[in-house]
């Protein structure tokens, strides 16, 4: 079997312990605000400035994207980054639902009423993530355009140019894509003519700060004995990181030959993932575009990229480890294994039993339902969450907001509207339920992977005030799983 068959890649993202921290609530009802505010948004500014004064907002709201027009007292974000996801995470949103009831339906009700989605292929689903490749292909258009750069890319270059004219030029791009030589080639093109030094920069600072407070839920841990939790740090601190692109594609433009890490790094991937054999986790530049990153606001970018991070360093964390010998060596005690196996149940039913009350209809099928095929992913999901949170709320945040959007978000409810909007899906329902039941599936739905961690972590409930008992501030015994 080729070594590649059996290497173990958990790709893309982001699990709860209760944060102490407590965030600064706002002092009026901004539900109430923020639902008469979107039934006015489009007619005119002057009702919209206002209904905020006549809130006691000292804020000047007018349309999305113009200019500053008066003074205020708070920090709110102008730069184009911000206005983009400000209107990116006010179009998502459906302010007729409850925030402490569907978080999910919440921030992204809105997305899924303008992206319908038919149960035929191939829209079956509509992805906000998959809008960070928009940038993306722009740029390689361009490069194909220009025949002066890059002569590895004369073959692609001719197929294009004998599709182009046939066919829109984006159907163009993603048959060429399809060839993995040619998606290589551009992939290198698009390094070297589009290094984002910046945006790598940035990303390498976030990576730095989630790691050390991952490592912080580990040492914390109260079921982990004193050497599983040293081996796990240690192996934490062993990860491989190739952030952006492998710096090699700069000088050599050849593909790898042998299959090893540098052929998993391909800089046109969007998806970030941890690739098991290697200890090693990958974050490809295409995927550092909006609504993933370049954001305007940490607390959107911490929320978004910060727990995809955080997920992909949660996969590290395990019983076992891919030794210098080649070997599988199993670092954690059997005590320490055993109250994980334990722990993990709770996941394996929470997710089960969210799956079934999704099931309107197919009632037969619902005894087919098993949460273990998603587990690993769903603590990923909770432990990533946690640890960008933490390291989110180590930073000197100023209460910046968002012009234009809910001018009383307080930073820690823009870090999980951040979390959300990346994540917002439309899929029809029996999309969603053939995904459930689908064996080959390691990821849970979209949906679940918003609401279920959200709901496992405390500061969630903290930050939207979610009354005791409501949906996502759970109370009944096991009704909240954590490990951390
Ligand atoms: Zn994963």
């Amino acid at each position: 079997m080729r070594t590649r068959a059996i290497l173990l890649v958990f790709s893309c993202l982001i699990m709860a312990v209760n944060f102490e921290e407590t965030p600064s609530r706002p002092m009026f009802n901004w539900y109430r605000w923020m639902r008469e505010r979107k039934e006015t948004k489009r007619t005119s500014n002057e009702s919209s400035l206002s209904q905020l004064r006549n809130f006691g907002i000292k804020v000047r709201f007018e349309k999305i994207g113009s200019p500053p027009i008066e003074a205020e007292t708070k920090d709110v974000c102008y730069s184009e980054e911000c206005i983009e996801s400000a209107n990116r995470i006010w179009d998502s949103m459906d302010l007729s639902v409850d925030p402490c009831s569907d978080f999910f339906q919440f921030a992204c009700g809105g997305y899924m009423k303008k992206n319908p989605v038919t149960s035929k292929l191939p829209d079956h689903q509509k992805f906000q993530m998959d809008s960070t490749l928009i940038n993306v292909y722009k740029k390689l258009h361009v490069i194909l355009e220009d025949d002066s750069k890059h002569p590895f890319l004369r073959r692609a270059r001719r197929n294009y140019s004998r599709c182009v004219g046939k066919d829109e030029p984006s159907k163009c791009l993603r048959d060429l894509l399809a060839n993995k030589n040619f998606e290589w080639f551009l992939g290198v093109a698009y390094a070297r003519d589009y290094p984002q030094t910046d945006k790598i920069n940035k990303t390498k600072i976030m990576l730095e700060t989630v790691k050390t407070e991952v490592k912080t839920l580990v040492e914390n841990s109260m079921w982990m004995d004193r050497e599983s939790i040293e081996n796990s740090v240690e192996k934490v601190d062993d990860v491989r990181t190739v952030i952006g692109y492998d710096p090699v594609t700069l000088t050599d433009h050849r593909k790898p030959r042998v299959n090893g890490l540098k052929a998993f790094m391909k800089p046109l991937r969007n998806n970030p993932f941890y690739v098991t054999h290697y200890n090693a986790m990958c974050l490809p530049v295409a995927s550092m575009n909006s609504p993933v990153l370049n954001l305007g606001l940490d607390a959107l970018e911490y929320g978004a990229m910060g727990t995809i991070i955080g997920h992909e360093f949660a996969h590290c964390i395990h019983y076992y480890d891919h030794g210098k010998g080649g070997l599988w060596n199993t670092i954690w005690s059997d005590g320490t294994i055993s109250r994980f196996n334990f722990m993990k149940d709770c996941f394996v039913n929470q997710y089960a039993e969210e799956f079934r009350n999704f099931f309107t209809g197919r009632r037969d099928e619902v005894g087919k339902i098993d949460g273990r095929k998603t587990v690993a992913e769903n603590i990923a999901d909770l432990v990533g969450l946690q640890a960008a949170y933490r390291a989110f709320k180590r930073l000197n945040v100023t209460n910046r907001m968002l012009m234009g959007l809910i001018t009383d978000y307080c930073p820690e409810q823009l870090f999980f509207l951040g979390m959300a909007n990346a994540r917002c899906t439309s899929e029809s329902v029996g999309f969603t339920e053939d995904f459930i039941l689908d064996w080959s599936h390691v990821h849970s739905p979209w949906r679940f992977r918003v609401n279920v961690p959200l709901k496992n972590f405390k500061a969630f409930a903290e930050a939207w005030n979610c009354p005791s008992g409501s949906e996502m501030n759970p109370i009944k015994n096991g009704s909240r799983c954590t490990l951390y």
